[in-house]
C-alpha cells in the first residue's frame, strides 16, 4: 500500500520547501524539486520517481522531519 501525504504535511510542503529539493530517488541517484513530482492528476497523490516510477512519498516525508525551514519540524 503507498502511504500519502497529509494534507497538513502538503501545505507545510508548498509553503516552505518550494525553492529547494525535497525528494530523491535512491535507485536513480536523482533530486526532485516540489514542482517536479505535483504534474500528475490532482487525485493521483502519489509522488513516484519520473525515470523509475520508484515511490518517493517516503523521502519526502523524511524530507519534512529534517527540513531546516520547517520549524518546528512537523510529523
Ligand atoms: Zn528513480
Amino acid at each position: 500500500m503507498t502511504r500519502v501525504l497529509t494534507e497538513t504535511q502538503r501545505r507545510v510542503l508548498y509553503r516552505r520547501c518550494f525553492d529547494h529539493l525535497v525528494a530523491s530517488c535512491t535507485h536513480c541517484e536523482r533530486g526532485y524539486m516540489l514542482t517536479e513530482l505535483t504534474s500528475g492528476l490532482p487525485e493521483h497523490r502519489a509522488h513516484t520517481c519520473r525515470q523509475c516510477r520508484a515511490d518517493l512519498t517516503p523521502s519526502l516525508l523524511d524530507h519534512l522531519y529534517r527540513c531546516r525551514e520547517i520549524n518546528p519540524p512537523i510529523a
